[in-house]
């Protein structure tokens, strides 16, 4: 049914060789005549230029809208911390964060805010979202040789906690045999993220005691 529209409202039409007709529909944006082979009043047709300006624009709004709801996830982060600890010591992390929200998979949550602004107020070297073979790790501490991973509420069911052991083997696996992967709850970062260190440590001691007491018996 595009012939008797495009004739309704004046479309250029052009016969081809093999009996079908191309129409050529205004471009939406600058006029410029696009070929088309069909013809639906109800589209908005493009050019080419004027297509991938469209694409472009879209993309920046997405980064725009990206880098908004980190900057949202970076203030609650920080009225967080507020609420237990004076933020001044903060203040370096959070320039640091600041200025790097843009990098992708960076600073996804504001769990992970926090903690990154933990590290960097305790001086503690880490690497932010590390891509170790197929899986991509939260923080590597490389000083603790920890892999440092924030968790949500883990569903405890079998089968995932099955694929997370397999997933930190392999991370373990991949950066050798001293480091260790260490979870640590979004609730407890919430909670008090001051406690953070105490809480690696202890994790750490634990293990230690664990494995001390397995070459014992
Ligand atoms: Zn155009």
């Amino acid at each position: 049914m595009s012939y008797p529209e495009a004739l309704k409202d004046r479309i250029p039409m052009e016969q081809m060789r093999n009996g079908m007709t191309a129409y050529y529909p205004p471009c939406h944006y600058c006029g410029a005549p696009v070929r088309s082979l069909t013809y639906n009043p109800s589209l908005k047709y493009a050019c080419v230029a004027c297509r991938e300006i469209a694409v472009a624009q879209a993309r920046a709004e997405k980064e725009v809208d990206k880098r908004s709801a980190k900057e949202k996830k970076l203030s609650t982060a920080v009225k967080r911390i507020s609420k237990v600890a004076d933020i001044t010591p903060y203040q370096k992390g959070i320039e640091y964060v600041q200025k790097h929200l843009d990098i992708p998979y960076w600073f996804s949550s504001t769990e992970e805010i926090m903690v990154a602004l933990e590290l960097i107020r305790r001086g503690v070297k880490a690497y932010h979202q590390v891509k170790i073979f197929d899986y991509r790790v939260d923080f590597l501490l490389p000083d603790l040789k920890v892999a440092l991973e924030v968790d949500g509420r883990i569903c405890h069911g079998k089968d995932k906690e099955k694929t997370q052991l397999m997933r930190d083997e392999v991370i373990c696996y991949k950066l050798g045999p001293s480091w260790q992967v260490i979870h640590i709850d979004t609730e407890n970062i919430n909670t008090n993220v001051t406690h953070l260190l105490k809480a690696i440590r202890g994790v750490m001691a634990y293990r230690e005691r664990k494995i001390r007491t397995q070459e014992f018996t």
